[in-house]
C-alpha cells in the first residue's frame, strides 16, 4: 500500500445509488418508453413519423447511455457488489430490448428511396445529425431482412459468439512453467504473460515466450478451429449483408475509406526503417546482437549501459503533485485545457484509490445528458500512473469540447477516439522533458517509452493487420491448419520487422495468443490503433508548428469527430488530406525527431 494520496469520485450528480429511488424511477421511465416504442403496431410510415421516431430514438439512447455510464462506474469501483451486479443485468436486458427499437428504425430507413432519404436529412429537426443518419442508412442498406437478422442474432449465441467464448475459456484456463535466470521455476497463468514479457530478466522473458507458446500448442486444434470459424461466419454474414470485400465493414465501423486505410499502411511500411533503426539500437542497449520477439517490451537499464550510478529509487509522485504537473503541462498548450483538468480534479470526477475489490485498468466515461465525465484508475504514484491520468483527462476534454452538440453527434469511431488522449500524453511528455531538473537517465527512459510505443504501433500492430488481411484473403478457399497459421505469422513478422528481429526468435503462435483476432463484434481490431496514434501525432506536429494559433483548430477538429468521416474531420478541421501520404509522413517526422533526440542524448 502506498500513501501517495488519492481521490474518490463523486457519483451523486448521476444517482444516489442503483437501489435508490431516483435510479429506480429513472429506469422505470426509460423501460416504459422502450416498451411503447416496441409495441406501437406499425413502423413509422410517413417521413414526418419517421423524423419524430428518430428524435425519440436519439433521446432514449442518450438516457440509456446515461444509465450505462453510471453502471460502468459503480460496477468498476466494487466488483463484488451484488446490488449493482443485479442492476447491471437488468440494464443489459433493457439494452437488448432497445436494440429491437433500432431494428425497427433500420427497417424503416431501408425502405426509403434516395429522394426520400435526402428529404429526411434536410428536415430542420435533423440538423447536425446528417452524418449519423447517413451511417444509420448505410447500416440499414447493409442488413438482411428482419427475419434473417433475427435468426442471425439468435444463432450468434450458439455459433459466432460461441467461438469467441470458447477461445476466452481456453485462454483463461492455460498456464505454464517459467524459469528465471537464477534457475527458479514457477507456474504462471496466461493472463500474466504480457507483464512477464516486460521483465528485466531476459531468461525469464525467453522462458515466458517459449513456455506460453508450448501451452498454446497444446490447444492448437481448438484455437485454430475458433479462428477459422469466426472468419468463416463473418464472411458469410458480410456477403449476405451486401459487403463486397471483407475490409469494407471494418473501414465503415472506423468512419474511413478503404483507400485511405491502404494509403496509411503503405506509408508506414515505406518508412518501416525508422522504427527498425530504433529496435536495432535497442538491441545494442540490451547487449544483444539482435532482438528476439521476447525483447520488444524489455526495459533498458541505461545506468548500466552508460556506467553511471543507479538512482537509489525511481521517482514517485503524490496525487496532488500529479494533478499539478498535468495542469501545468496542459496550460502550456492551452490555459482552457489546464483549467478543465483543474476543475475535473477539484470536482471529484476521478476515482484513483488503491483499494481491493476494484477492477483493474483505467477508463474515462462520459454522460452526454449530464455533460460530465468520470475517470477510473488506480494511482500508485509512478510515472506511468501520471500518464494514465493525463490520457484519461484528454478523453474527458474531448467530451467537454463537444458540449452543446446534439446527442448523436457525440458518437465518434474508435479511430478518432484516442485523438485528444494521445495528444494529452504528448503534452505531458514534452513538458517533463523540458524540465531543467530532469536527469539524463530520466530523459532517456522517457524517450524509450515513446519510441517503444512507436515501434509497437508502426511494426507490431501493422504486423497484426497484415496477418489478418492475408488470412481473410485466403480463408474463403481453405481452412487453415495451426501450422499454416504459424507459418503465415512468421512470414508476416519477417516482412514487417526485417532484420530488426532475429529470424530464429520470432513468435509463430502470436495468432493464438492475441485475443483481438477472436473478437466477434468487430474485425480488424488493429488498424484503428495505428490510425489514432498517427492522426494524433499529425495533429501534434501542427500544434508545434502553429503555437497558440492552433487552439481554435483543435476545438473545431474535436467537435467534428462525431459529425464527419475521418477524412472530412481532417479536411474541415485541420485542412489536412488523409489520402495524401504527406500527412502520414508529418506524423512520422515527430517520431524521427524523438529518435534523433534519443540518439543525441545517448552520445552526449
Ligand atoms: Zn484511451
Amino acid at each position: 500500500m502506498t500513501n501517495c494520496g488519492f481521490d474518490n469520485w463523486d457519483l451523486r450528480p448521476f444517482f444516489q445509488g442503483p437501489d435508490q429511488e431516483d435510479y429506480l424511477a429513472y429506469f422505470a421511465a426509460v423501460q416504459e418508453q422502450v416498451g411503447e416504442m416496441i409495441s406501437c403496431k406499425q413502423a413509422p410510415q410517413s417521413l414526418e413519423d419517421l423524423s419524430a421516431f428518430l428524435l425519440e430514438f436519439e433521446e432514449l439512447q442518450a438516457r440509456l447511455q446515461h444509465m450505462v455510464v453510471y453502471m460502468e462506474c459503480v460496477r468498476s469501483e466494487d466488483i463484488a457488489n451484488e446490488v449493482s451486479a443485479q442492476a447491471q443485468s437488468q440494464l443489459e436486458e433493457l439494452g437488448a430490448q432497445f436494440r429491437q427499437v433500432e431494428v425497427r428504425l433500420l427497417a424503416s430507413l431501408r425502405q426509403l428511396d434516395e429522394e426520400q432519404f435526402k428529404q429526411l436529412c434536410s428536415d430542420p429537426k435533423m440538423k447536425g445529425a446528417e452524418y449519423q443518419l447517413e451511417r444509420l442508412r448505410h447500416s440499414a442498406l447493409h442488413s438482411m431482412d428482419s427475419e434473417l437478422e433475427n435468426l442471425a442474432a439468435e444463432l450468434d449465441l450458439t455459433g459466432f459468439k460461441a467461438w469467441e467464448n470458447l477461445y476466452e475459456n481456453i485462454a483463461g484456463s492455460l498456464n505454464f512453467e517459467i524459469t528465471d535466470s537464477k534457475g527458479q521455476k514457477r507456474r504462471a497463468p496466461m493472463s500474466l504473460k504480457v507483464s512477464l514479457m516486460e521483465d528485466p530478466d531476459r531468461q525469464l522473458r525467453t522462458s515466458t515466450l517459449a513456455e506460453s507458446n508450448q501451452a498454446w500448442k497444446g490447444a492448437a486444434h481448438s484455437v485454430s478451429a475458433a479462428l477459422n470459424n469466426i472468419a468463416g461466419c463473418r464472411l458469410k454474414l458480410q456477403a449476405r449483408r451486401g459487403y463486397k470485400h471483407f475490409l469494407e465493414e471494418a473501414a465503415f465501423d472506423s468512419g474511413l475509406q478503404r483507400s485511405t486505410l491502404e494509403k496509411m499502411i503503405d506509408t508506414v511500411l515505406k518508412h518501416a526503417e525508422l522504427p527498425r533503426r530504433y529496435l536495432r539500437l535497442k538491441a545494442k542497449l540490451l547487449g544483444l546482437e539482435r532482438l528476439g520477439f521476447q525483447d520488444l517490451g524489455a526495459p533498458v537499464d541505461f545506468a548500466a549501459y552508460l556506467h553511471e550510478a543507479k538512482p537509489a529509487k525511481s521517482k514517485t509522485y503524490t496525487w496532488q503533485e500529479a494533478g499539478e504537473l498535468i495542469v501545468k503541462a496542459f496550460n502550456r498548450f492551452d490555459p482552457a485545457f489546464g483549467k478543465f483538468a483543474r476543475e475535473a480534479l477539484d470536482n471529484h470526477w476521478i476515482e484513483s484509490e488503491v483499494r481491493e475489490g476494484k477492477r483493474p485498468g483505467g477508463f474515462c466515461t462520459s454522460s452526454i445528458l449530464l455533460g460530465q465525465s468520470r475517470i477510473f484508475m488506480t494511482f500508485q504514484g509512478n510515472l506511468g500512473d501520471v500518464f494514465t491520468l493525463a490520457h484519461e483527462l484528454g478523453h474527458a476534454y474531448h467530451e467537454y469540447l463537444m458540449d452543446g452538440l446534439r446527442p448523436c453527434a457525440h458518437n465518434y469511431p474508435m479511430t478518432l477516439a484516442e485523438t485528444a488522449s494521445t495528444f494529452a500524453e504528448a503534452l505531458l511528455s514534452d513538458y517533463l522533458l523540458a524540465q531543467p531538473g530532469l536527469s539524463r537517465l530520466e530523459k532517456l527512459s522517457m524517450y524509450q517509452r515513446r519510441l517503444d510505443d512507436a515501434a509497437s504501433y508502426l511494426l507490431n500492430i501493422v504486423m497484426r493487420y497484415l496477418f489478418e488481411r492475408s488470412f481473410y484473403e485466403k480463408r474463403p478457399d481453405k481452412l487453415f491448419s495451426a501450422s499454416e497459421l504459424c507459418l503465415l505469422m512468421e512470414e508476416t513478422q519477417k516482412q514487417v520487422y526485417g532484420d530488426a528481429l532475429d529470424e530464429k526468435q520470432l513468435d509463430p503462435w502470436f495468432w493464438a495468443s492475441k485475443g483481438h483476432f477472436y473478437i466477434t463484434e468487430i474485425s480488424f481490431y488493429n488498424f484503428p490503433y495505428i490510425f489514432g496514434y498517427l492522426f494524433s501525432m499529425g495533429i501534434y506536429a501542427q500544434a508545434l508548428k502553429q503555437g497558440s494559433k492552433f487552439l481554435p483548430t483543435f476545438t473545431k477538429l474535436l467537435r467534428l469527430t462525431g459529425s464527419a468521416s475521418c477524412e472530412d474531420t481532417a479536411r474541415l478541421g485541420l485542412g489536412a488530406d488523409l489520402t495524401d501520404s504527406k500527412f502520414w509522413e508529418s506524423s512520422l517526422d515527430i517520431i524521427n525527431r524523438d529518435f534523433t533526440a534519443f540518439e543525441e542524448l545517448l552520445n552526449s
